[in-house]
């Protein structure tokens, strides 16, 4: 989400005739856009902030800017904290930034972390050109109030763009030469539903699905080749979703579902709205639609009052779902939430580093015979280009979002998809080659 922020505003900063410096020495803004949904991401745009006042010093014309979460959450007290920073702009004050830049760099110190609760305004929507796979932001804000989430808080309430402006978006990026999509919502299953409940004055019924309404939509997109999308939740993947996500060829059958944890005590006490049965089914209703399938997922070990028991539930249906890649988090509380106010951080953090370890052994073990199942494959690669670990090598993905390696052959060109055998396999990755007729 941050990075599609990112994005938009180095195209809303080009707009006002800004041009990307080559180095950070070079830079005449340098505007930090911060997390705050762990506290290490938190500590560490603090670090950086505060390094910055070095180069401040020797050039003071410089213009620092702090957005996102963090400026949202701290707001002012950031300024006070870190005199050599310019500008604090909150979650929804992206298209306001540039404005923030000139008046900085006229001398004034400012916060900005005003609510905007229309839709985001169509000039915060950029994209920079080239890209083979874009992310495009179809909502923001969340809802659920997961007990030790910061996001409804720094983010705001619901609110979804229109599927004609999405899709007009997504046509765009297909002339410019992408052809993936990844669809962004931090809760993406919800899309458009706030807009129903707003406009009904009433929940809306629970067979209706106006994301799958939007994937249906973008799959009629000519010449856009794959849609992929995050993050769903379990309490919104009804029959209707799963009908769509199955049915469409043009969405990838790979899908990222957090699953948080596996004990129903602690789901209950994080607030999420599902069971552990309840995920295991809708794996399950998915699995038995497609005759491949790649599932994600995120985790949180230590939660307050986990015990060896939780963790085991937890190991077990990560076990039991074959996930081929997941992230493992380390609770930390987040001030403001309703987990931090309520249960104090009790499993000792040695307990959580262990848990965290098992997993991510469970994890390795599972995906190096998992991966090493598409041996001798020949699989349909999107060619994205040199790999930014060698050089030598290119780099594109399957269906299964699964990172392919090999060598480029002549009249091979990014954005092409491509047959790709497959010869050799990590715990990570596909090495093979090209298997152009
Ligand atoms: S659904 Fe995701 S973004 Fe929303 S509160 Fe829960 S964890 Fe946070």
């Amino acid at each position: 989400m941050n990075e599609r922020d990112s994005e938009a505003l180095a195209c809303l900063l080009e707009k006002r005739g800004l041009t990307p410096a080559s180095s950070e020495e070079d830079a005449d803004v340098i505007i930090l856009n911060t997390c705050s949904v762990r506290d290490q991401a938190e500590r560490k745009a603090i670090g950086k902030a505060g390094l910055l006042k070095r180069r401040k010093a020797v050039k003071p014309e410089l213009v620092i800017g702090i957005i996102g979460c963090m400026a949202q959450n701290r707001g002012e007290s950031l300024l006070e904290a870190l005199p050599h920073i310019d500008f604090i702009a909150g979650t929804d004050r992206l298209a306001a930034v540039p404005d923030l830049v000139e008046q900085a760099q006229a001398g004034q110190r400012l916060v900005d972390l005003a609510r905007d609760t229309g839709p985001t305004p169509p000039e915060a929507n950029g994209h920079q050109p080239g890209n083979i796979c874009a992310m495009v932001s179809v909502m923001r804000g969340c809802d659920q109030f997961c007990s030790y989430c910061i996001v409804p808080y720094t983010r705001g309430r619901e609110h979804s763009r229109s599927i004609p402006d999405i899709v007009a978006e997504a046509t765009r990026l297909v002339e410019a030469g992408t052809k993936e999509i990844l669809l962004l919502g931090q809760n993406i299953t919800a899309y458009g539903l706030a807009e129903i409940r707003r406009r009904d004055k009433q929940r809306p019924p629970s067979d209706q699905s106006p994301f799958a309404d939007l994937l249906e939509a973008l799959n009629d997109v000519p010449g856009l080749a794959r849609i992929r999308f995050t993050s769903p939740h379990v309490s919104f993947m009804n029959d209707r979703f799963i009908d769509a996500v199955c049915q469409l060829p043009k969405v990838c059958k790979a899908f990222h579902i957090p699953l948080q944890s596996g004990s129903d005590r602690i789901l209950s006490m994080m607030r999420r709205s599902y069971t552990a049965t309840e995920y295991r089914d809708r794996i399950a209703a998915i699995r038995s639609r497609l005759p491949e399938v790649a599932f994600s997922t995120d985790v949180i070990v230590g939660f307050p009052t986990e015990t060896d028991e939780d963790f085991r539930q937890t190991r077990e249906l990560m076990a039991e779902v074959a996930f081929d890649m997941a992230y493992i988090f380390r609770y930390s509380p987040r001030t403001g939430t309703k987990a931090a106010e309520k249960f104090p951080d009790d499993v000792p953090e040695e307990i959580k580093h262990e848990r965290n370890q098992a997993l991510l052994n469970d994890l390795e073990q599972a995906a190096i015979v998992r991966n090493r199942s598409f041996q001798g494959r020949v699989l349909e690669v999107l060619v994205e280009g040199v790999s930014k670990r060698n050089p030598d090598r290119w780099t594109g993905r399957c269906d299964l979002n699964k990172t392919c390696n090999f060598a480029p052959t002549p009249g091979l060109e990014p954005g092409m998809l491509a047959p790709f055998r497959v010869l050799r396999t990590s715990a990570n990755s596909l090495f093979g080659e090209i298997v152009l007729p």
